[in-house]
């Protein structure tokens, strides 16, 4: 039994707290109810935009990723629970937003945004919701959106820090590539996994970039397009930045019809080259030192385990940050984080080596990244036998001592 606009009885009656809202009304949620998304990343941002996207009734929505629900995830993204921990994003996801609406056309797209499916994925929906977490998804995202003719919802949180733009929009709303025609650089560029994240600065920021999906599908209000909010949670400012327009000479969004980014040539572009990072949020395994200058945790564990009573003969310098340590740390560590001014800690190093009549200095870190970085300077500074301890903290917990918790 249809009423306006197409939309049944129960449709109205269930929507009708926002159908009632005189700048909103039924013709808007009409548009919403044949509208469509696609949401690139079902985490911490992707969660709320999910959520309220499929509560406000909107008809069709896109879910991209790859991965698996983790339990560290959870606490910023709220669209998986425990039960879902081990199962794929997209179905948890599907089954949250399903439970919230079951009348929501739902689509799973498990084999990630890649350069191969990006344009035509994108062509099948209205608007794109970036809220993937690295910066070739993102040039890519934008890429895809500019060839494909689809405004898209930008929106990135780290830390207690969030910003919000909306890309691509109207006549001369400016693409990603517009404002950030190179890449910063990639040590720049933090990710949740190493910099850490309160769930609620994803929370907000996601959700607002439902709001824009929603009144860009049903034409209300001003778009964010052309300013960028910028939110410094921690310190409660949030200012409006205002951007640019369109650069008329943009690789992407640009009119010359020879420019670098076309629906040809985008599958081809090396997104990870151009950006220097790759897409994927597993930690990166960094291969500095040789391998002779590295021990297992093993091998750590047999050093500093010198029999009853006795002294090890090799110190262990752990050069994660203080407040990681505090999470953490194997006994008699000494701590001395990995900083710019590290070579200026190594006299200190020295001296509390001496001190304990120590002979050797073995290095741990979180992963076994930044320790090489570490035993190069400790290296430069002399001290010849310094070893490097492989996958660090979290090997160390995998393999020796369980009760440490991998972060
Ligand atoms: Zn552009």
């Amino acid at each position: 039994n249809t009423v306006a606009h197409g939309l049944s009885k129960d449709t109205i009656e269930r929507f009708s707290r926002q159908i009632i809202l005189p700048s909103f009304g039924v013709a808007c949620h009409s548009k919403l109810h044949n509208g469509s998304v696609l949401v690139v990343g079902a985490g911490g941002l992707g969660s709320p935009a999910l959520l309220y996207l499929a509560a406000a009734g909107v008809g069709r929505i896109g879910i991209v990723d790859r991965d698996a629900v983790e339990l560290s995830n959870i606490h910023r993204q709220v669209i998986h629970s425990e039960a879902s921990v081990g199962t794929h994003k997209t179905a948890s996801a599907k089954a949250a937003l399903l439970a919230l609406n079951s009348a929501t056309e739902i689509e799973e797209h498990r084999d990630g945004f890649t350069p191969a499916n990006a344009v035509e994925l994108v062509k099948r929906y209205d608007v794109v919701l970036d809220a993937s977490d690295n910066a070739p998804t993102r040039y890519l995202i934008s890429d895809a959106c500019c060839v494909a003719g689809r405004p898209l919802v930008s929106g990135a949180a780290i830390g207690t820090d969030g910003q919000l733009t909306v890309y691509h929009h109207g006549d001369d709303g400016p693409c990603y590539r517009c404002l950030y025609p190179t890449p910063p650089p990639a040590a720049s560029c933090a990710r949740c996994a190493d910099a850490g994240v309160l769930g609620p600065v994803p929370g907000i920021i996601g959700t607002m970039q439902a709001l824009e999906v929603i009144k860009i599908l049903s034409g209300i209000g001003d778009v964010f397009s052309k300013k960028m909010l910028v939110m410094d949670a921690l310190y409660c400012r949030y200012m409006v930045v205002k951007l640019r327009g369109r650069t008329e000479g943009c690789a992407a969004c640009g009119a010359d019809p020879e420019r670098e980014i076309t629906e040809e040539s985008l599958p081809g572009f090396d997104y990870n080259a151009f950006t220097g990072q790759a897409p994927s949020d597993a930690p990166t395994s960094l291969h500095l030192v040789d391998d002779a200058e590295r021990i297992r945790v093993s091998e750590l564990s047999a050093r500093l385990d010198a029999g009853a009573g006795r002294r090890p003969n090799t110190f262990l310098l752990d050069v994660r940050p203080a407040h990681q340590f505090d999470i953490c740390s194997i006994p008699g560590a000494f701590n001395v984080p990995m900083s710019p001014s590290f070579v200026d800690d190594i006299d200190r190093i020295k001296e509390r080596m001496r001190e304990g009549g120590y002979e050797d200095v073995a290095v741990i870190c979180r992963r076994g990244n930044q320790s090489q970085r570490a035993l190069l300077a400790l290296k430069a500074a002399g001290l010849e036998d310094a070893v490097d301890v492989i996958g660090g903290m979290a090997a160390w917990s995998r393999e020796v001592d369980a009760s440490c918790p991998i972060y």
